[in-house]
């Protein structure tokens, strides 16, 4: 699984973070999502479907390699 992340859509809730930090950080600069692995992941699709069903802003999005 892949996964994509919409810095237009986010609103830094931080919550991606939260549940996944091997993945998703905020920015420094201006609180939006960074991702810190693209994929293709494996140890953290669970967490990592979680984070993209979660999401406040609808902002995260997966994919299949
Ligand atoms: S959970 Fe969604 S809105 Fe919140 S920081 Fe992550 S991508 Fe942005």
């Amino acid at each position: 699984m892949r996964i994509t992340a919409d810095r237009e859509a986010c609103i830094g809730s931080g919550l991606c973070v939260l549940i996944e930090p091997a993945v998703f950080d905020q920015s420094d600069d201006d609180g939006l999502v960074e991702l810190l692995d693209e994929g293709p992941l494996t140890d953290t699709v669970g967490t990592v479907e979680d984070a993209v069903q979660r999401c406040p802003a609808a902002a995260l999005g997966s994919y299949p390699d």
